[in-house]
């Protein structure tokens, strides 16, 4: 990297070891990594990029391994995060009847301004776990105010409104429920623009997905993403419910429609996909349709994922699989780790699921299936500055003979700082674009509001005096 003059940086982080998830997955070893503006200038070894660099600010690395930042490729920014404590679900309903009495009832009571602090927590909450980009899961009610408050925090992602584009009631007309849905799509994707993923947070059309949407919709959807560069994301078969629904009304699998009807493709994300069969796994290959899962998620609602779950044989055979943490308080690479472990277990083969997959599944397969590999995913040269410092000198780390393997599977998570675009986000551990503590108790307050004008009945298993 000789040059006549140096490189300007507004940052020089100094010392530390970088996994750069580069095409040669590079392990730099006292590495260096030089930042100006929004963008990577250099990455290499300490002295080469010393000399070369003239940095206005230098931050001494030794102490850290730094990746870049995860990508949380299923998450609902809203509800959730402020509600999760809620007991939801009465004595004897299915999960189809918890969704709609207790979920749904709850994500719907939420107003712009407590969609804004849900939303603006959530960022909180992925930043420290060292998530700079995520997909969000399609259940915004109120995108403006949601988008309005990301832009606050810094974080990149991509959101839409929540869209359902079936007639439920016989006496509802089908055209114009599709057509209301197909309206607020090509709405948001025109107020949010993607700008060939140079925007931080643009709109995509996301759907609910399941069996909530006419094949107009689902076809809007797709040529709306098709226009315009962008991806469509729903929800698909995590319990054997949707293959049920699918086969009842069209004798096909949610696959098979899906790809009869031209929906799938490399810019289609779907979400579980925890009970698909050989013959799904087959249009998922040929089609190149991304796969996310989200471990932790399976496991608590019961999707029978170790008995049935493929998401072995999809990465297999090339299939780009990424992660999500679907609403609960879980990291990524915690996501990543629980899922090698799943699986491993599951079909008693130690070998499966590497530390690299482990790290690559939370890094470049969610850039490609956002469609931002040209910007994220990896250390490089030219892309935008979006990575983590994760501190090594704790207790919990002990000497760091391989990085890869420490990261992937052993070192609790250490996130010490994060940069999103070259703005630092998250030092020593806290934001430093929001104001914490303020934010923790307006997510408190906002949380309880929505639950009490819901009218649900609080529970619990043990009598509360
Ligand atoms: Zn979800």
């Amino acid at each position: 990297m000789a040059s006549e003059s140096p490189i300007a940086a507004d940052l020089l982080i100094a010392g530390g070891t970088l996994l750069t998830m580069n095409a040669e997955r590079h392990v730099i070893r006292d590495g260096a990594l030089a930042v100006c503006g929004d963008r990577i200038v250099a990455v290499g070894k300490r002295e080469a990029v010393a000399r070369e660099v003239q940095a206005k600010e230098i931050i001494r690395g030794e102490r850290f391994v730094i990746t870049p930042g995860f990508v949380d490729g299923h998450i609902h920014i809203t509800g959730d995060p402020i509600t999760r404590g809620f007991a939801r679900g009465g004595e004897g309903d299915s999960p189809s009847e918890i969704l709609s009495r207790w979920v749904i009832p709850i994500f719907r009571a939420q107003a712009p301004a407590e969609e804004a602090v849900a939303a603006r927590f959530a960022a909180l909450a992925m930043m420290r776990a060292g998530t700079t980009c995520f997909l969000e899961a399609g259940t915004i009610s109120h995108l403006d105010a949601v988008m309005e408050a990301l832009s606050e925090t810094g974080i990149r992602g991509r959101a839409g409104a929540w869209v359902e584009g079936r007639a439920y009631n016989a006496a509802d007309d089908q055209a114009k429920v599709s057509a209301a849905a197909i309206d607020i799509l090509e709405s948001e994707v025109g107020r949010y623009p993607d700008n060939d993923g140079q925007a931080k947070l643009a709109a995509w059309p996301i759907l609910v997905g399941h069996s909530t949407n006419s094949d107009a919709v689902w076809r809007a959807a797709k040529d709306l993403a098709d226009r315009h560069g962008l991806g469509v994301s729903a929800h698909m078969s995590p319990r054997a419910s949707d293959p049920e629904w699918f086969l009842a009304r069209y004798n096909r699998r949610p696959l098979e429609h899906l790809e009869d009807i031209g929906v799938l493709g490399p810019n289609v994300a779907l979400t579980h996909l925890a009970n698909i069969d050989e013959s799904e796994l087959d249009i998922l290959v040929r089609s190149s349709t991304n796969a996310i899962f989200c471990p932790h998620a399976a496991l608590q609602g019961g999707f029978g994922i170790s008995q049935r779950g493929l998401f072995p044989e999809m990465l297999k055979r090339g299939v780009n699989v990424l992660l999500g943490s679907d609403g609960l308080p879980v990291g990524i690479l915690e996501s990543a780790r629980l899922m090698a472990r799943i699986f491993r277990d599951a079909r008693c083969d130690q070998t499966i699921f590497p530390p690299t997959t482990i790290l690559e599944l939370a890094t470049i397969h969610g850039a490609k299936a956002m469609g931002l590999s040209h910007l994220i995913g990896s250390l490089e040269v030219g892309k935008r500055a979006d990575f983590v410092l994760h501190d090594t000198y704790t207790p919990e780390w002990g000497p760091v003979f391989d990085p890869v393997l420490q990261l992937a599977l052993y070192a609790p998570p250490a996130v010490h700082s994060v940069w999103i675009d070259g703005l630092r986000v998250v030092e020593e551990g806290r934001a430093t674009l929001l104001d914490e503590d303020k934010l923790v108790a307006d997510a408190r307050q906002v949380g309880a509001d929505v639950i009490a004008r819901t009218k649900l009945p609080g529970r619990s298993p043990w009598p509360v005096l």
